[in-house]
């Protein structure tokens, strides 16, 4: 198909993420994906290669067309690509949740495989409620977080994200009304870890969970706090009967410097949302996992079963290529390759505070971000980004980089660099 062609059905007939119908920006064509390089099917702004700052949104860790990720795939897809998963069972799911359940902290030892980050939030939310009614507190129904998250774009995980500001506002009033606190701070405050564990003491009789984004929010802000308020979450829900469900679908495998962001406070939730990076990149799907207490808490219930089962539950090859993107991870020491690019980032993003324009410039892991003073002008930004070879997704006033752990040094200055470049112009 020629460019113009797709581009033309592309505006008359494709939804894009957040975005009018029909089209009224051109997306860029991508030809093909390999290591940190995104081919475009014709050069644009004089470039034909993108360095991609983005990981597909916090996806693709090893980067695009990774020969084990590649391997996994094929092999898997010789067996078979899919089997329902309802009486049906198969290898790669099992290895998948037993490997899960190796690597996240002890107490989570039960594993929903889902197809969408959202989904598994939704399955999240539905395990705690369920927990409370099957053990005799049906009052419970409610969830409490922290203003400035982000936890998907379904129904029940719209009622989570922040209400002023954020996307969904527009359907404030039509959302289950959910217990907000303030977003945390920046640095540890003791007056406001007072005001978390009075909310939950006030609010225990109502909410069956507490979630939040552990150490970073994220697609609400990219913004950081101390983990000593995660370890405050877990002592006053510990204290009043709520239970903590960690929404790690951004923070998950490494991003932040820890395996998980829990492992930042020596925490365990009681439930843990997993997806994005889960399958390095390559498939849609995304895991809640739960202690016993609570597996076992809705097994005495009532309905003893957990009602939800998508159609793609488990997906043979999605959890054969996460299998894969886990254990090549596991098998390198991917805590040096992050403090690496957390290091570059650093260095090459610093300057970006004396542009004006810039409020703020904050690092952690390997998430860089620069965040303005104003909405970013979206078209500038990324044009300065495009020129300066790299792909760049800035939103509201933040214009941020969260690279494949794969990136080298050189390419990691090249994304600075667009980052700056993104900076000045929008
Ligand atoms: C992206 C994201 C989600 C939603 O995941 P989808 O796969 O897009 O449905 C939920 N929570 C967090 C923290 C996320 O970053």
């Amino acid at each position: 198909m020629r460019n113009d062609e797709l581009l033309a059905l592309d505006r008359a007939h494709v939804w894009h993420p957040y975005g009018p119908m029909p089209g009224r920006t051109d997306p860029l064509v991508v030809e093909s994906a390999s290591g940190v390089r995104l081919r475009l099917a014709e050069p644009v702004h004089g470039q034909a290669e993108l360095i991609d700052g983005m990981s597909s949104w916090w996806s693709a860790l090893h980067g695009y067309n990774h020969p084990v990720l590649n391997e996994a795939a094929h092999d898997q897809l010789g067996r078979m690509s899919h089997v329902m998963f309802g009486g049906l069972t198969h290898e790669p799911a099992v290895r998948l949740a037993t490997r899960l359940v190796e690597i996240t902290p002890e107490p989570l030892q039960h594993v929903f495989l889902s197809d969408s980050g959202s989904v598994s939030v939704e399955v999240a939310a539905k395990m705690c409620l369920q927990y409370w009614r099957s053990v005799g507190r049906p009052g419970k129904q409610l969830l409490m977080t922290w203003r400035g998250g982000y936890h998907g774009d379904t129904w029940q995980p719209m009622s989570l994200c922040d209400p002023e500001g954020g996307m969904h506002e527009l359907w404030s009033g039509v959302l289950q009304r959910q217990v907000f606190v303030d977003a945390p701070p920046v640095t540890y405050e003791e007056s406001y870890a007072r005001m978390l564990r009075e909310q939950i003491a006030l609010h225990a009789d109502e909410v069956a969970a507490v979630i939040v984004e552990p150490v970073v929010q994220n697609a609400g802000g990219m913004r950081f706090h101390p983990p000593e308020y995660l370890r405050v979450l877990r002592e006053a829900c510990d204290e009043h009967g709520v239970l903590l469900i960690f929404d790690e679908i951004a923070t998950g495998f490494g991003r932040t410097g820890t395996l998980f962001g829990a492992d930042q406070a020596g925490v365990s939730p009681d439930v843990m949302c997993v997806g994005k990076a889960l399958t390095g990149g390559y498939l849609s799907m995304a895991a809640t996992l739960c202690t016993t207490e609570i597996a076992e808490g809705i097994s005495r219930g009532e309905v003893p079963v957990l009602a939800h089962g998508p159609t793609f539950m488990g997906n043979p090859l999605a959890s054969a290529v996460a299998c894969a993107s886990i254990d090549l991870l596991m098998s390198q020491d991917w805590a040096l390759e992050v403090k690496r690019i957390e290091t570059g980032l650093r260095e090459g993003l610093a300057p970006a505070a004396e542009l004006p324009g810039v409020r703020e410039v904050r690092v952690l892991g390997a998430i860089g971000v620069v965040q303005l003073d104003h909405d970013v002008d979206m078209a500038a930004a990324t044009e300065a980004a495009v020129r300066a070879g790299v792909w760049l997704r800035p939103f509201r006033d933040l214009i941020y980089t969260m690279p494949p752990y794969v990136t080298g040094d050189e390419d990691l200055a090249r994304i600075c660099t667009a980052v700056r470049a993104a900076a000045q112009a929008g």
